[in-house]
């Protein structure tokens, strides 16, 4: 995406990022700060949230919150507390990423275990809703809040053996296209963002035999993270954007 943000884009607004201690979700909390967000890291390891909140400091932005919440054992009424201990630190929040998700195994369906199947599940779909529910008091206190969800071309078409994964990615899509119904007559958009292929963690795990350097980098994708989060994007709703427009799903070649 071939988009130039405003330095001071988020100058003044309050942004929620899940899954910040690493990958995509780190680098999109850097950028966040970088161009003037206030920040509010969510994390389930303490001592990894507060690397990337020193790291954020370091660099002169606003030292950013962190909250702890473990997402595979979330429940709702955990996230009421995380909303609440929000409500403590922040006014208001004008954004939130919807960014924490994990694999689970890629196996055919017939091999998906139960525990592994709940577990993709509960990350991906059951906290991040709650989360969204408990947070959703705070988004409408914004008067121009944005709500991104982070889906995968897996959530859009089927594919074998990305069992767990894919359906959980499109119960985000359907998540996203129903909250972004509902709130349409409000200050607040609801959208997701597909990243296509990134150099992570999570993608090597999926491609232990891929070549990483062919791969795009958490930071070359950020473009479509600002676009989104930003007023150039006020009255978009019901979205699901590429961060790689083009990209054909599957192996880097
Ligand atoms: P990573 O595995 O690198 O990072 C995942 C983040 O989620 C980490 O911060 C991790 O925390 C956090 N997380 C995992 N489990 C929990 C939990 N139980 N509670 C709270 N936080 C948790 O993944 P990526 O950066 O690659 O992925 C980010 C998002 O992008 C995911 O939703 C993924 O599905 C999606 N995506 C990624 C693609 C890619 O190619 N990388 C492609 C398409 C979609 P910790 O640091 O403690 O492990």
């Amino acid at each position: 995406m071939h988009y130039q943000p405003q330095h001071d884009l988020l100058q003044n607004r309050i942004i929620l990022v899940t899954g910040a201690t690493d990958g995509i979700g780190k680098e999109a909390a850097v950028t966040y700060a970088r161009h003037g967000a206030h920040l509010v890291l969510l994390g389930r390891n303490d001592e990894k949230l507060h690397q990337v909140a020193q790291h954020i400091h370091q660099q002169g932005y606003p030292l950013p919150h962190c909250v702890v919440l473990d997402m595979a054992t979330a429940t709702r009424a955990d996230c009421d507390a995380v909303a609440q201990q929000v409500e403590t630190l922040v006014p208001r929040l004008d954004g939130v990423l919807h960014n924490a998700g994990i694999l689970g195994d890629v196996v055919p369906m017939a091999e998906q275990e139960e525990s592994r199947w709940l577990e993709v599940m509960q990350v991906n779909v059951n906290a991040t809703f709650f989360l969204t529910q408990a947070l959703l008091s705070l988004l409408l206190k914004s008067d121009s809040g944005s709500l991104i969800f982070t889906t995968s071309s897996v959530g859009r078409q089927g594919r074998a053996d990305w069992g767990a994964y894919a359906v959980s990615k499109f119960a985000t899509e359907g998540m996203m296209q129903v909250l972004a119904e509902e709130y349409k007559q409000h200050n607040l958009r609801v959208n997701c963002i597909n990243p296509g292929g990134t150099r992570t963690k999570m993608r090597a795990s999926a491609f232990p035999t891929e070549d990483a350097d062919k791969l795009k980098t958490p930071k070359d994708i950020m473009p479509v993270y600002l676009w989104l989060m930003g007023d150039d994007s006020r009255r978009k709703t019901g979205m699901s954007v590429d961060a790689q427009p083009g990209r054909k799903p599957g192996i880097a070649e």
